[in-house]
Parts: structure tokens; sequence; C-alpha cells
């Protein structure tokens, strides 16, 4: 039986047509109300409040975000959501509203306190917690008996995803020496620690795919000639990787239910339907996918990273195209990710595409962007001129098991849920936000509380991303632990 097309967003400078349900009710968010939109901005105002918010909102948040111009909201991926949240409050926002998850929210309290910022309010939106299936596989007995072994093994250094909780970074460097990563920067980090203490053993975890294909990049290293190697890291050849794989470890047991879905039956079809297609694909994808990726990667029609570099490779190619005027109109994208993901990129595409255009160069580029999820990944509402949503009513059927590309964890974040905290800020009542602030870690390890102690890894990450070398004090710890 022959099956639908993946349902797909075809962007142009000035229009957007949508093919399939999906892609129509993520095309009818794109342009919000705009009495919603002045509203949102009046009581941002108001509030003195910014907003973090991450990729993966959904269609109806982002879509008004974008559209309201007040001057303090940024959409990005989590390793810049801390950093913006920084700024805002050094731009005198007295409050803070983060709109993903809660170790997201919980990574922008830590480091806004780490900058003396202690008096500016941090909330999420959602009474209930936000919970995320990697985040939680990290508190897994199995996660424990990971990092024990990490710590029974001299010279270890533990690289966790940041998509973990405070608890989780607290606990794990109370074990072993830890530093935090992004999908972003985790390949620099895991060269630059092997570069600064070649002896190392390296933990990486929770998420297993990604881990999976770190290594397999490690594995594909070996054979690049040695100037394609020093590229990549000035401080590695090819004898270096080849000894790094031997001592670069993952756990076996922790995945993202939303990337899980990037499997076989998905990746066949994107090798035998769309040939066409740049191939796009984020790290915590299954490892066929990731294959399927970093091959066209290598044939310079796709790319393989984090939701940044997927942007930025859209975005790239279709600025290339513009500027060739012999070049083909449409180009498809595949889209490798969570589909909120599309909000940013329809909005930087459009970007492109009229800035070329001002420029002289071609105006008649076509985008056309390719969800390959599942047809269950579309829920029915009762409302007459919105029948149908992206991804699954209330995140039902969005797991291990279910079919869908949306993250039902991210979903839980609301335009009407960011309103009221604002409607609370305005009113004063601290005690009636009391259950939208992260969560304190008040408790102590090892003589510390684990708020303190958790934020460790974080600034270990952040003192990587201001200077390109690891910390001396986590080297230190990683050569003087004992075993
Ligand atoms: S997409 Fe959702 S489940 Fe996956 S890592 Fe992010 S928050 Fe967790």
């Amino acid at each position: 039986m022959q099956r639908a097309p993946f349902p797909s967003l075809v962007v142009t400078a000035n229009e957007l047509s949508a093919q399939g349900a999906f892609a129509e009710a993520q095309a009818a968010y794109l342009n919000p109300d705009p009495d919603t939109v002045a509203d949102l901005r009046a009581r941002l105002e108001r509030a003195r409040a910014g907003v973090v918010a991450h990729f993966y909102m959904g269609a109806e948040l982002q879509g008004t975000l974008y559209a309201c111009d007040w001057p303090h909201i940024h959409v990005s991926d989590s390793l810049a959501m801390a950093d913006r949240a920084i700024a805002m409050a050094e731009a005198g926002m007295q409050n803070l509203i983060v709109l993903g998850v809660d170790f997201m929210s919980e990574n922008v309290r830590a480091m806004v306190d780490a900058a003396g910022r202690r008096d500016v309010g941090v909330y999420r939106v959602s009474r209930e917690p936000i919970g995320c299936s990697l985040a939680e596989s990290a508190e897994s007995r199995a996660y424990g008996a990971y990092l024990r072994k990490a710590a029974a093994t001299p010279r270890s250094l533990h690289v966790v995803y940041i998509n973990t909780s405070l608890w989780t970074k607290a606990h794990a460097h109370n074990l072993v020496p830890t530093i935090t990563c992004t999908s972003s920067n985790v390949v620099q980090t895991v060269l630059q620690a092997f570069a600064q203490e070649p002896e190392l053993h390296l933990w990486f975890g929770p998420d297993t795919y990604m881990g999976a294909n770190l290594a397999a990049l490690f594995e594909g290293l070996t054979e690049l000639d040695e100037a394609a190697i020093r590229a990549l890291h000035p401080a590695h050849d090819r004898r270096s990787i080849a000894a790094l794989r031997g001592r670069f470890d993952y756990f076996k047991q922790g995945n993202c239910v939303v990337h899980h879905m990037f499997g076989d039956d998905v990746t066949a079809r994107v090798r035998d339907e769309y040939q066409d297609a740049r191939v796009t694909a984020h790290l915590e994808v299954p490892g066929e996918m990731f294959r399927l990726a970093l091959a066209a990667q290598r044939e310079g029609r796709g790319v393989i990273g984090s939701t940044s570099d997927i942007l930025h490779y859209i975005t790239g190619q279709v600025a290339a195209a513009a500027r060739d005027a012999s070049g083909p109109r449409r180009l498809k994208f595949i889209l490798g990710t969570e589909s909120g993901m599309v909000t940013a990129i329809v909005r930087a595409v459009r970007q492109v595409l009229r800035d070329s255009e001002a420029q002289g160069a071609r105006g008649d580029i076509e985008a056309e962007i390719v969800f390959p999820v599942a047809s269950e990944a579309i829920a029915t509402t009762r409302d007459a001129e919105l029948p149908i949503v992206p991804g699954v009513a209330g995140g039902e059927g969005c797991s291990t098991a279910g079919g869908c590309a949306t993250c039902p964890y991210m979903k839980m974040n609301s335009l009407d849920a960011t309103l009221d905290v604002l409607d609370g800020l305005r009113v004063g009542d601290a005690s009636a936000l009391v259950s939208y602030e992260p969560r304190k870690y008040t408790e102590t390890l090892a003589g510390r509380s684990v708020a303190a102690l958790g934020s460790e890894p974080i600034l270990h990450m952040r003192g990587f991303q201001r200077t390109g070398a690891l910390p001396g004090a986590l080297i230190d710890d990683v050569r003087t632990r004992v075993a």
C-alpha cells in the first residue's frame, strides 16, 4: 500500500503553504492573534519580565513570542538560554520566565544565582513537574551503578548531558569529577578533555543514542586524513583518536522519547523516498538515522548536530541557493529533530530570503521542511476552527512505543499558563507563585548544598566555553581523586 508522503511546510519570502494535516496545524499558529501578542507584551512590561524559551515550544507559544516586540524574549537551545537569562537580569529584568522543561529552569536559576542575581525571580509555567525521559534515566539505579563503576576507575571524567536535573549533577559530581555538555559542544568537550589528559577514562551519559553516535563519530575520524582531524581539534591526530576510542564509555539505558522516533521505519522512508532532500538530524537520534545524516553531511547535503547546527545549516543552504542564479528553485530539508524547531526555521528562512532579495539575489527560492512523523502524531480537538493540532493531546501515545516527534514534556508549557504567571507577578503575591518556582534543592551532600554542588559541573562547562580549555581544578580533580 502506497503511504502518504510525510507532511511538509513550504516556506517562501512571503508565503507559507502546508502539505498534510500536521503541517497545516503548524502553519495555522505562525500568524498569531495581534491582540494576544499585544496583551503578552503589556504583561511582560508591567512585570519587568524577560522570557527564555527552548526551540521545542509549541507553535502557538513560539509564534506569539516571535511576533511580540518586547526586547527581552529569546528562543534558543538550552546552552544559550542561561546566558541570555543572565543578560536580561543585567539589563534590568526583575523576573525571568523559563519555557522549557524543569532541568532548564533549574539551570537558569543556578546560573543567575552564580552571577550574583538571587534578587531576580525565575519561574516555570506549570504547577506540575515538567519531566523528561532522558533526565529520569539519569536518576535510575542503573545510572548510579554506572557512576560507581566510573568512580572505581582511576582518572575518570564524567561528561553529563545538560538534560539532567541538578540533583543528578550534584550526586554524580560527588562520585566522579563531572562536567556538563550540550549537543552543541559535546564533541569538542570530549576531544579537549583527552587533549588535556590523554590517560583519561571518559564516561558519557545518559543519552544512549548520542553516546553510540559519538563513538561512531570517533571511529569515523580515524579514517580521515590528518589535516581533517587537526581542523576539528589541533591537538589530535589519527593515533590520539584511536587511543581515546578505547577509553570512551557511554551509558546504555537512557533515551529521549522524541528522538527515539527516528528509527528504522522513518530512516528507510527518508532514504528511499526523499533522495532529493538534504538531511538534518540531531545527535540524539538512533544510529540508523545518524548514519544517514552523517553520510549526507560528508557529501555536502546534510548536517548532524545540535538544534542550532540544524538551524544554521538550513539558513546557510537557503542563502547559498539565493546567490546561485542557475540553481534549483526548491530545496527540501528533512527535519530530524523535534518538530517545534520549525517555528524558528520558518522565521530565519524568511529573513534570509528577504535579505537576499533586498541585496539583489534571487527571491524565488522555496524551502520545503519535511516532518518525518507518523500519522498518529496528530490529535483532534473539538474546536471548529482548528480541528487538529500537532502532536498528541496531553502526551498520550508519545512514548518509546508511540509515534510522534513532539515532546509531551515541552508541550506542558502554554501561553495561558505564561499569562497566568505574569498576572501573579503583577499582583505581587509571592506565595501564589511558589509552585511555579524551580525546585530549590536545599538538602546537603558532602557538606555542600545540592544546588551548589550541582551547579559546579555547569560552571566547569561555562569555563570551557569561555577559555577553550577544561578548568584546571577539574583536571586536577580527575588526576587526584582516589578511586
Ligand atoms: S525532547 Fe523532551 S524527552 Fe527529549 S530530551 Fe528534550 S525534554 Fe527530554
